[in-house]
């Protein structure tokens, strides 16, 4: 017998139905290019969003077509991510940091249709523009009229609105029609599509709400700097409007400075991003006496945050932080940081050790961890496997069928190809990608642990990793560190300063100094690069 309640379909259209009627004056600021702050409501962004489906559709938009965005954070990309969806399209978001090569590759490969470009961005798509000749329309955004470009077929984002109407009814008829795709940030092969649906989109968006996950109310004001094109801004831009929380938009503005003026004048309480971000935002805040206690929770993911910036934050500047892990593949939420009320009363340290993990499953969530030959391996705390997860905003597939097919398992679960702990109470410790672990001697090194080792060393702003041959071991870690401006660093005081914080076969075997890590597209450190580089001779 089947229950007998409604089969009311989680579309996206659904949430913007209720902002609209019960948070319509929450505001949604954009930082414009030219610095000076534009405000709106979700109550005036909704007209606009219905005419820009419905001028979608009269543009040849047909379900499950792909329209792409080349983006910043801005509150016309909000738009677009509830118009495209709602015309029964793909909004798909293109990571303006990758190369021309990839960018033209990800176009092509996900056939898009039209493609919406903030105008400062318009010189970046030029450069491939010749390559992605089945882009029907070109539509340009915080844009003067008549701007030079070499784009063809170019039309007008408020154009397009005010020659449309709202008269429009929303065309995602079935929560399983899909809503949106982002590209995997790809530090290996080809960049892979994620296609995430209408129900993953709300069910994710309604995780996220959860106290025990980011934990977003009608008081909140969210500045997402993680950019909408990176795991559609780990969902919050479907999540605010669902909890009524006011959101701020940093545009092209993503410089320490300004993020800290947006925090201090729009009295953010929850702020999103990477640890370069962050790390970059403690400078700041620290040479120039900035006050930022108003983040109440200062959500960091996408690489380990190291330990001792979570103890700068909240020790020094009374900053909240919240580590959470995820994937481009997950939607991205996978585990946060939360802790349990007999931990609240733990000493600082023991805390910070805590926070170093990447917290516990959210429930919608399930993970496993298997070795090697896939056995699964017990919640001890100790045993390092492959992390394995699946839930109803897990991809089951990469977008068209022959991408990738080994990421999935036979038994229906996606393959992270994170090597974590678990210990008896879910809690997740990533300790390496799995190609980026050092195995030296038969034993497992954890480069995210070293790194977040070396960083501790006030003397140090940034440490990467990286598994190097060797005749004897087999591999052994070597260190590439970028010293504090100013400071002597050197490779023997970071080795004493190591001595009494990991076993004595983890000391790295060489410490080399650099200018600076190499990053991916998403501000995470590029291993991959790193070891060409040392392969190559060019770090030495
Ligand atoms: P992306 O799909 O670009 O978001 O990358 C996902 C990967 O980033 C994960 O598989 C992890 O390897 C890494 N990652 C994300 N969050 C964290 C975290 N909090 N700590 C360590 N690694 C992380």
């Amino acid at each position: 017998m089947f229950g007998l309640m409604q089969d009311y379909p989680l579309t996206i259209d659904r949430i913007l139905e209720h902002a609209r009627h019960v948070h319509s004056r929450q505001r949604v600021m954009t930082l414009l290019p030219d610095g000076s702050l534009h405000t709106t409501t979700y109550g005036e962004m909704y007209p606009r969003i219905k005419r820009l489906a419905k001028a979608l559709v009269k543009l040849g938009v047909e379900p499950g077509d792909r329209v792409a965005t080349f983006a910043w954070n801005t509150y016309q990309h909000f738009e677009l991510y509830y118009a495209i969806p709602g015309a029964g399209a793909v909004c798909h978001t293109l990571n303006l940091r990758l190369f021309p090569d990839q960018l033209a590759y990800i176009v092509n490969h996900a056939d898009d249709k039209i493609v919406f470009i903030d105008g400062t961005l318009i010189p970046l798509y030029e450069r491939f523009a010749d390559q992605t000749p089945n882009v029907q329309h070109y539509v340009l955004m915080n844009a003067p009229k008549g701007v030079e470009t070499k784009l063809p077929n170019v039309l007008y984002y408020e154009d397009l609105i005010a020659g449309s109407d709202d008269d429009f009814e929303w065309r995602s008829t079935d929560e399983r029609m899909a809503a949106g795709m982002c590209y995997t940030s790809g530090t290996t092969g080809d960049p892979k599509g994620a296609l995430y649906s209408h129900r993953s989109t709300v069910l994710h968006a309604m995780a996220a709400n959860q106290m025990s996950v980011l934990g977003i109310g009608e008081r909140d004001v969210i500045l997402p700097v993680v950019p909408m094109f990176h795991v559609m801004a780990w969902g919050i831009p479907y999540a605010a409007p669902m909890a009524g929380a006011a959101l701020a938009m940093p545009g092209p503005h993503l410089k320490p400075e300004p993020l800290a003026n947006l925090i201090e004048s729009q009295r953010v309480t929850i702020a999103a991003g990477v640890p370069t971000i962050w790390n970059a935002l403690y400078q700041e805040v620290k040479a120039h006496a900035r006050d930022i206690s108003c983040v109440r929770s200062l959500v960091v993911g996408g690489s380990a945050m190291p330990r001792s910036l979570t103890a700068a934050y909240e020790s020094e500047l009374g900053v909240n932080v919240l580590h959470a892990w995820g994937m481009t593949e997950m939607s991205p939420i996978g585990t946060v940081n939360i802790l349990r009320a007999e931990q609240e009363s733990l000493d600082q340290e023991a805390r910070w050790d805590i926070k170093a993990s990447q917290g516990i499953p959210v429930f919608g969530v399930e993970v496993r961890i298997v070795d090697e030959e896939g056995r699964e391996l017990p919640w001890d705390g100790q045993s390092m496997g492959e992390l394995q997860v699946r839930g109803p905003w897990i991809i089951k597939q990469y977008f068209k069928r022959d991408v990738a097919p080994e990421s999935f398992t036979a038994d229906g679960w996606f393959r992270t190809g994170d090597v974590v702990t678990l210990d008896p109470d879910g809690l997740m410790t990533i300790k390496d990608r799995t190609k980026d672990l050092v195995k030296s001697g038969g034993e497992w090194i954890s480069t995210v642990e070293l790194e977040s080792a070396i960083m501790g060393h006030p003397d140090v702003l940034e440490a990467a990793v990286i598994a190097v041959p060797d005749a004897r071991w087999s591999e052994r870690p070597l260190a590439a560190v970028v010293a504090r401006p100013g400071s002597n660093l050197t490779e023997q005081a970071i080795m004493e300063y190591l001595s009494t914080r990991v076993a004595k076969f983890w000391l790295p075997d060489r410490v080399l100094f650099v200018t600076e890590i190499p990053k991916t597209s998403v501000g995470k450190f590029d291993k991959k690069t790193l070891r060409r580089r040392y392969a190559e001779g060019e770090l030495s």
